[in-house]
């Protein structure tokens, strides 16, 4: 499969899936793959209809979804965040990202599941 095939396949999987978990109409407007000039590395999924509470109740399942969706387009699930719209309990997307090494720093000296007030922390595997 081409890396769009991928992707295209992937997102229809997920969004199936979110709607079956929450029982309510959720959109994948977009999922994109991207490479960041500092070296990070991941995918974006923009989402319609996802909120907070959401995350918040159903985490795990989701974190599970969002590990698999990862994986999937081969990206190692080992930062996983939701990006929240400023300043509303909107989840903008869900994203994958390995981390360059100065982007770890930043994160790993921060603590806590809202390290900034638009970032909600899904999972991160601390490096030795
Ligand atoms: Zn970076």
């Amino acid at each position: 499969m081409t890396i769009t095939e991928t992707l295209s396949k992937n997102r229809g999987e997920l969004e199936v899936k979110l709607r079956n978990l929450l029982a309510k109409p959720v959109f994948l407007i977009e999922m994109d793959a991207f490479a960041l000039p500092c070296g990070c590395k991941g995918a974006t999924i923009n989402t319609r209809g996802l909120q907070y509470d959401d995350l918040e109740i159903f985490e795990d399942h989701i974190v599970k979804y969002l590990k698999d969706t990862s994986e999937n387009l081969e990206i190692e699930p080992s930062f996983l965040f939701a990006r929240l719209v400023p300043g509303t309990a909107e989840i903008a997307s869900l994203n994958s990202r390995v981390l360059c090494n100065r982007c770890y720093m930043d994160f790993a000296r921060g603590s806590g599941k809202k390290p900034r007030p638009d970032i909600y922390i899904l999972n991160f595997i601390r490096r030795e």
